[in-house]
């Protein structure tokens, strides 16, 4: 069976840790292709002030060339509050005959149980929770009953179903984050390498004023 990968995330700029990750995800899990969606309006965490048409651009000139990596507007396509059971619900009806497979850091896997309607996630797809080598990843305690049961011991197990299962992974990360990105632009010092040339060389003043000013609320 074919299997689809999604990956969400603010992208508030997507950065090479996303882009690697996505790839290592393609290539480790046999994922056909990955959608990358970027978050409308966050439901954990305040909403970027970088526009999410302006986010998905970013994401179009970071992937051109990369086989299966596909740019996803559906959140932006909806109103209120991005969740993420219902993009798998669209996605699930945009690809009736493929495994879904939601990709989610060891970080988010340990809240999910806090997400809206976390059961169905799993009805809808799989879950490819990644993590860094060796640091031990339990089930939170409130979602353990079920996801004891749905535990996949391999990648394959995720091709054989539409959904139903989740799995660890432990791809290779690079030490990157879009804080760390935001800091630096906000000192004027050099990003580049941490994010895809093509983003950096189309990045405006205007896109660098509004990364800037993301953590405001942490920083003042
Ligand atoms: P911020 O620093 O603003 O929280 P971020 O760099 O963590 O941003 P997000 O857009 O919040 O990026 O994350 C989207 C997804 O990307 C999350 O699932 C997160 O775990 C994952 N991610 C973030 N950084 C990396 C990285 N260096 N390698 C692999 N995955 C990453």
């Amino acid at each position: 069976m074919k299997a689809i990968g999604v990956f969400g995330g603010a992208f508030a700029p997507f950065h090479n840790g996303h882009l690697r990750l996505a790839i290592e995800a393609r290539d480790a899990l046999g994922l056909e292709q990955v959608r990358l969606v970027p978050t409308a309006q966050p439901a954990h965490r305040p909403d970027s002030r970088v526009s999410p048409a302006r986010r998905l651009e970013w994401l179009r000139l970071a992937v051109r060339r990369e086989r299966g990596l596909i740019p996803d507007d559906c959140e932006l396509r909806r109103d209120g509050p991005s969740y993420t059971v219902d993009t798998l619900i669209e996605l699930r009806e945009r690809f009736p005959r493929s495994a879904l497979v939601l990709l989610m850091g060891a970080d988010a896997f340990r809240h999910l149980h806090t997400w809206r309607r976390w059961p169905e996630l799993l009805d809808l797809g799989h879950i490819a929770v990644f993590a860094r080598p060796g640091g031990a990843l339990d089930p939170p305690r409130q979602a353990r009953a079920l996801l004891e049961k749905r535990r996949a011991s391999d990648a394959r197990a995720l091709l054989d179903a539409k959904a139903g299962y989740w799995l660890v992974f432990e791809p290779p990360m690079l030490d990157i984050s879009s804080t760390r990105i935001r800091s630096l632009l906000r000192q004027n010092r050099s990003v580049r390498g941490l994010i895809p040339d093509a983003i950096l060389n189309a990045m405006t003043p205007a896109d660098r004023s509004a990364l800037t000013q993301d953590d405001d609320a942490i920083t003042h």
